[in-house]
């Protein structure tokens, strides 16, 4: 009976959110959240978390562990994250949620406009960009700036810490746990830049422009990369400096983001190959089955095999 009762109102919550999305009542919320009936009457309700990008999703995940449902909007690593259009379900998501976490310097701008289109009080945020001191035109590729992910461990953890002090004790060492585990990747940087500073190397896309600088490579076709994140044409001019970059091999590695690519980027990568320059593939968003930490490790061990070139 009672089971009944709650799949009704369950049910009406939902056609009151479709009616609505934008302007979703506390009524409605309070019964779109409510816990299926297998859960006991004691157990704490989790904390509702979502991240627009899924490699904060699942740096959420890590550092509220079983008092925490996470939701990641952006989760394909094979579709261009800068054209990304938010659904209605996107909106209800938003709406339910305790902590929306994004990473703003306009890498996306869909999410704040949702969050002002749907007042929920009760929820809080944090911009990525704001932590580490980035705005709109900077390089939005944050989750490769070596600062990136202790600032958003002490801002998450300070917020989890806040919404449910019960389990501060777990939230400390989670976040232990999580600045220890980024560790091998700021060692692996450190023995990169030591060994390759000053290496030649160009990239289709912004993606990698932070770890980049961290590792002091020199990198060509600054414009041409921005160009095609921002899904604009490169000049010619730009496009000619890039051909002869690869034709006449005055770069070693060419990074190649897989996510972003068009005509012109397949072009360059077709030069390449041709020209023997090792080719590094990227992504910006994480594959589902690895943590954060693995798969900027996978990326940072795929480039030092490019930079080291053919075995001897
Ligand atoms: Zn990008």
């Amino acid at each position: 009976m009672s089971i009944s009762i709650q799949r009704m109102s369950a049910c009406i919550a939902r056609v009151l959110l479709s009616i609505s999305l934008f302007a979703v009542s506390a009524f409605a919320l309070a019964q779109s959240t409510s816990q299926p009936a297998a859960v006991s009457a004691d157990a704490p309700p989790r904390l509702l978390l979502v991240a627009a990008e899924n490699f904060y999703g699942d740096v959420l995940a890590q550092l509220g562990g079983e008092h925490v449902t996470v939701t990641s909007l952006i989760t394909q690593p094979n579709q261009d994250p800068h054209l990304f259009e938010a659904s209605p379900s996107t909106a209800r998501q938003l709406a339910n949620a305790r902590l929306v976490v994004y990473n703003g310097a306009d890498y996306d701008p869909w999410l704040p406009k949702l969050l002002a289109a749907s007042k929920a009080p009760q929820r809080e945020q944090i911009v990525v960009a704001s932590l580490v001191g980035k705005k709109a035109g900077d390089n939005p590729h944050l989750w490769y700036l070596p600062e990136t992910m202790p600032a958003l461990g002490a801002a998450v953890t300070a917020f989890l810490i806040r919404a449910d002090k019960t389990h501060q004790d777990d939230y400390n060492a989670r976040l232990t746990a999580f600045l220890a585990s980024l560790k091998p990747i700021e060692t692996k940087i450190a023995a990169l830049r030591e060994k390759y500073r000053g290496t030649p190397v160009t990239a289709t896309e912004p993606i990698l422009g932070y770890l980049m600088e961290a590792l002091e490579l020199k990198v060509s076709n600054a414009r041409f990369q921005q160009a095609i994140m921002n899904d604009t044409e490169p000049s010619a001019a730009d496009i000619a400096a890039f051909e002869t970059d690869l034709r006449q091999r005055r770069v070693n590695v060419l990074i190649y983001n897989a996510q972003t690519s068009d005509e012109m980027t397949r072009h360059m990568l077709k030069l390449a190959r041709a020209a023997q320059i090792a080719v590094v593939n990227v992504s910006e968003t994480k594959p589902a089955d690895i943590s954060y930490q693995a798969w900027i490790l996978s990326q940072l061990n795929a480039l030092e095999q490019a930079l080291a070139g053919p075995p001897k």
